[in-house]
């Protein structure tokens, strides 16, 4: 059996009940280096065999796995953040169903929900954006052309990007040739609730230098939008005038 889990963001407290306790049972453990912490291989039992994914290849990922079906084991193949977002987590899955090896998924916290906390933000405020666009710059990654990002800023929308810290100045021309301004609201969130995360508040126009001037290239999140402004209008939800399925509107 193969449980895929989402380590979280960063700190090592922000993995699930559930995939804690997978971690704590797993014979082997397969986690992606690179952004996984360190710190949540503690909780594995002894004997354990830990492999670190960021130096194999998905034939050596799928050969480990194989390996430990045959000695009848328990595998957490542990990926940062949640599964479902750049894990390349299909491709594992697709080689599981081909070789009958039964398999399920641990949801985890994704960076993008880290960086909202660590900037005591709301992506979904009422009248300036109820849509949360989450995407990236291409990189060696391609990305099909209609979602360039000057495309999806031409919503005015949330947006979330990762894996484009290295490229700010390229980004920064997209979002504006999309339709955003020099002074839209936008933030860099590096290593969102790991120890030395840092939150730099900036606009579309000054992300570049935000980047330098904080030495950030790498494990950050871009966040652009309204939403870091301080305009929205309140909830209907819990305004006193609005009777909802839960509660009457107050008179008077
Ligand atoms: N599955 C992960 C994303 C993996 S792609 C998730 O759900 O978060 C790797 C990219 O995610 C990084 O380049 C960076 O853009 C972003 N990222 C991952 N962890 C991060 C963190 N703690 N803080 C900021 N960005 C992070």
């Amino acid at each position: 059996m193969v449980h895929f889990v989402g380590a979280g963001p960063g700190a090592a407290d922000l993995i699930t009940v559930r995939g804690q306790r997978l971690l704590a049972e797993a014979d082997v453990i397969i986690y992606a280096g690179s952004l996984v912490n360190p710190a949540l291989l503690e909780g594995a039992k002894p004997g354990c065999e830990i492999y670190n994914s960021a130096k194999m290849t998905l034939e050596e990922v799928i050969e480990v796995v194989r390996a430990a079906e045959r000695d009848g084991k328990t595998t957490v193949r542990l990926h940062t953040g949640d599964p479902c977002l750049y894990g390349a987590h299909r491709e594992q899955m697709d080689r599981l169903d081909l070789e009958k090896i039964e398999y399920d998924v641990v949801p985890g916290v994704s960076s993008f929900c880290g960086a909202a906390a660590a900037l005591r933000a709301e992506y979904t405020l009422p009248d300036v954006s109820q849509t949360v666009i989450v995407t990236r710059m291409a990189g060696r990654t391609p990305v099909p052309e209609r979602e360039e990002i000057s495309l999806l800023a031409a919503h005015g929308a949330t947006m979330t990007i990762f894996l484009s810290a290295g490229m700010l100045e390229e980004l920064r021309g997209r979002l504006l040739s999309g339709g955003y301004r020099e002074d839209t609201p936008a933030a860099i969130v590096y290593k969102a609730t790991w120890p030395d995360e840092k939150v730099v508040r900036c606009t579309v126009g000054t992300l570049p230098a935000a980047a330098e001037e904080n030495g950030i290239s790498k494990t950050a999140l871009i966040l652009v939008g309204g939403f870091l402004g301080n305009e929205y209008e309140r909830s209907k939800l819990y305004d006193p005038s609005f009777t909802t399925g839960f509660r009457e509107a107050k008179k008077g």
